[in-house]
């Protein structure tokens, strides 16, 4: 299964995409996570690695995305190794209307299709006071803040893409992690029988 997971900072992302790759055993792609990473350890044996870092950092800290081109040419050679072969969930790509389409003619290249997309709805205050309570290095407030607006405005129109191909599943985000997690896997369930 390939699987795309949008939301909101502070939607709980990666907690569901992390319980839905160990109950499918797929493989989980988080872009906020690889990104955080190359910018804590920009001494990384992997020189890819290390310069996605490098051009992240200033985006990342003030919550702004990061281009496009690179997040597009990074996503491009990931799917490509071989550990993505036999499905994965991408947690926090696509972000913009730009990174689903290239999304979708990769995949026509590899002879891949997406299955679905899963929409954590969760309403902005908790968003906010989650991502806040979690104290990353780009939870500050500002940056939260900003990262909540981004999402209306680059990462929403993402819902009626997905919503026209028939891929889009809304899921309450704003209760306990199981009664998410259990919200999820119905709803996968129904739409593999439709
Ligand atoms: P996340 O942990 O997914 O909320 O991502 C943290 C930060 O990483 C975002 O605020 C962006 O700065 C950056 N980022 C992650 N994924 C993307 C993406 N698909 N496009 C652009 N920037 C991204």
């Amino acid at each position: 299964m390939r699987c795309v997971v949008l939301g909101g900072p502070g939607a709980g992302r990666g907690t569901q995409s992390e319980l839905l790759c160990r109950h499918l055993g797929l493989l989980w792609i988080a872009t906020g996570d690889i990104l955080r990473l190359a910018i804590a350890a920009p001494t990384s044996d992997d020189p890819s690695q290390a310069e996605l870092g490098q051009l992240a950092q200033d985006y990342v800290e003030r919550g702004e995305l990061v281009p496009d081109e690179a997040m597009i040419q990074f996503i491009q050679l990931r799917l490509q190794q071989s550990d993505a072969a036999h499905g994965w969930i991408l947690d926090g790509y696509p972000r913009t209307a730009f990174q689903a389409e290239e999304l979708d003619f990769l995949l026509d290249d590899l002879g891949q299709q997406l299955n679905t997309a899963i929409y954590l709805e969760v309403p902005d205050d908790v968003q906010f006071s989650r991502s806040v309570a979690r104290g990353r290095m780009d939870d500050q407030p500002d940056a939260v803040q900003r990262r909540i607006e981004l999402f209306h405005t680059c990462t929403r129109p993402l819902l009626e893409y997905y919503e026209l191909r028939d891929r889009l599943i809304r899921v309450n985000g704003d209760q306990a992690i199981d009664q998410v997690q259990q919200e999820i896997l119905k709803k996968l369930g129904a739409s593999q029988l439709e």
